[in-house]
């Protein structure tokens, strides 16, 4: 990056009406926008612009890796789909199993790291202490006429959940 570039736009790589604006502390506008950061997280979805405002900040940490960025990536594009406007603590539940759908149906298609999923999946225990999965019957009713995130749907659900179930149990003997 050159020194005097404050903020980067990209395409999505997973919807191409969307795109990723990275936003970086020394940018001028960062002050005015830093709050959304602070009560959302490390980035928000600008509904009217379909664009992902990410905070250059977090980006810059030394642990931010290309998979973190996918699963921030993947959670924001949740609270598109499901046109989440409010910030609760429940459009975060529903973005964040609507982000781990969006990577597990990236993956299939090669744009999206097992890693990736498992940070998502480990990231939605830790916060909500349940299997994402367990949750499955319930957003599908819940998102059933949604064609936006019906699409991510798929049978695979049940073969991520069994892995992901052999995962901790194994883990459970370390
Ligand atoms: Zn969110």
């Amino acid at each position: 990056m050159s020194d005097d570039q404050t903020r980067f736009l990209l395409d999505s790589k997973f919807d191409d009406r969307v795109s990723i604006l990275i936003v970086y502390p020394e940018d001028p506008q960062y002050s005015e926008i830093s709050g959304m950061f602070e009560s959302r997280g490390h980035a928000f979805f600008y509904h009217e612009a379909k664009m992902i405002v990410m905070d250059g900040a977090a980006i810059s940490q030394s642990w931010f890796t290309e998979d973190h960025l996918d699963v921030v990536h993947a959670h924001e594009l949740g609270h598109f789909y499901a046109n989440h406007t409010s910030g609760s603590e429940e459009d975060e539940r529903q973005a964040d199993w609507i982000g781990i759908q969006i990577l597990q149906h990236h993956m299939r298609k090669g744009a999206v790291s097992r890693t990736a999923i498992d940070l998502h999946f480990d990231e939605f225990v830790e916060r909500y202490g349940i299997d994402p999965h367990e949750l499955d019957e319930h957003y599908q009713d819940v998102f059933s006429d949604s064609s936006e995130i019906s699409k991510f749907l798929g049978k695979q659900i049940n073969v991520e959940s069994s892995e992901f179930i052999i995962r901790q149990w194994k883990n459970s003997f370390n």
